[in-house]
Formats: structure tokens, C-alpha cells, sequence
């Protein structure tokens, strides 16, 4: 098991409707070294690739995101959700259906801060049905940036956003990929890698 595995059979539990909580290291409690060495390995796993900008999507991807961009010495762009149905300004914009929430939000991210210059890393938390990483793919390629990978927390295996992302043809890197969940016993399963 790796680093993060370990955290996540220790700390991690299981909810009905196929919800793993983390909130007491990873997304509202945050246990920096962790997350610090989580931006060390995205960067030793993204060595090769050359990245000037991270990309994730507010809220609980930043704290992912921040210390990669960090190890990159790049600048990190959130995309923020939106209410407003009218989106003024020079924005790009995405629908991203909350796999948490139930909800539908339109993200956006101001032109001003990614270009068709841009090599983009992506970073979010969890990897569900891909809702998330789909939108911020949609993002960079309105700005007609290169996504040079996608890299994950989380990523729940047993759920179809993993094999939807690979089979676009980028590098996607998960960190922890679980195989199977049980809510009743709490047992978590991780895929080897
Ligand atoms: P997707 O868009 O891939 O369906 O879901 C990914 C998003 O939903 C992530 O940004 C994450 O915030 C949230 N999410 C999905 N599954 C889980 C989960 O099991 N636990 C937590 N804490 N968040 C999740």
C-alpha cells in the first residue's frame, strides 16, 4: 500500500450511496504533510511532462492542486461554480454535475488566466463518474491549452469516470484507485498498481 492507501484504510469511511469521506485529513480537515507529499509525487509522476499551468475546480481541489503546482512552479487556476443562468464577461464555461451534491453548476474560468499557450496539468480530489475532470477538459479546450494529464486523489474504480478518461487518451494518474467499498463492514479494497 502506498502513502495514501494507508491513510485511507486508516482514517478513511465508507457512506451509503458509494460516498468515501476523507474529511478528516484530505477535504475539510487537511493534514498538510500529506497533502505536501501528494504534490511530490503527481510532480515525480509528471516529471517528463511540461506544464505551465494546474487546473482543478473549487472547493476541495485546491488543496490538491496547491502543492503540485507548488513542486511545479507553475500557477494554479480554480474553476469556480457559478450561479448565474446569464454569465457575463470573458469567461470560458462548463456544466459539471455534482456527483455529491445531485446538483448541476456551471464552472467558469476567466480568460485572462489560460490561453492557447498553455500546458495544462489537471488535479481534483475524487474521480467518480468524471463529471468533474470532463468539464475541466472542456475548459482547457476552449482556451485551446494542451492537457498534458489528469491527476487524482481518489479514484473510485468501481465507477465509470477512470475508464471514460483513459479511453480519451490521456494519462490519468490515481494516487489510490478503490476496487470495492462496503458501508455495512467499512472494508475498503484497493486496486494493485
Ligand atoms: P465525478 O464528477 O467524477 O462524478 O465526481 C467527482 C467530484 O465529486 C469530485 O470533485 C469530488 O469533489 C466529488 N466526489 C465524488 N465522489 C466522492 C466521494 O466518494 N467522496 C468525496 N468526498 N467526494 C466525492
Amino acid at each position: 500500500m502506498n502513502f495514501l492507501e494507508e491513510r485511507i484504510t486508516k482514517d478513511g469511511i465508507v457512506k451509503p450511496g458509494n460516498v468515501l469521506k476523507v474529511d478528516s485529513f484530505l477535504n475539510h480537515q487537511m493534514d498538510i504533510s500529506l497533502l505536501n507529499e501528494i504534490g511530490r509525487e503527481f510532480h515525480r509522476r509528471f516529471a517528463h511532462k511540461h506544464v505551465t499551468k494546474v487546473l482543478t475546480i473549487e472547493a476541495s481541489g485546491i488543496a490538491i492542486a496547491y502543492p503540485v503546482a507548488n513542486e511545479f512552479g507553475v500557477p494554479m487556476v480554480f474553476a469556480k461554480k457559478s450561479k448565474s443562468i446569464n454569465i457575463e464577461g470573458d469567461v470560458y464555461v462548463a456544466e459539471v454535475v455534482s456527483f455529491t451534491h445531485k446538483n448541476k453548476n456551471q464552472v467558469i474560468v476567466s480568460k485572462k488566466f489560460l490561453d492557447a499557450d498553455d500546458h495544462v496539468l489537471i488535479i481534483d480530489d475524487f474521480l467518480a463518474n468524471g463529471c468533474a475532470l470532463q468539464g475541466l477538459i472542456s475548459i482547457a479546450e476552449s482556451a485551446g491549452a494542451t492537457v498534458e494529464g489528469l491527476g487524482i486523489a481518489v479514484e473510485k474504480g468501481f465507477q465509470i469516470g477512470g475508464r471514460v478518461i483513459r479511453n480519451l487518451g490521456y494519462q490519468l494518474e490515481s494516487l489510490a484507485i478503490v476496487e470495492s467499498m462496503d458501508a455495512a463492514t467499512g472494508t475498503i479494497h484497493f486496486r494493485e498498481q
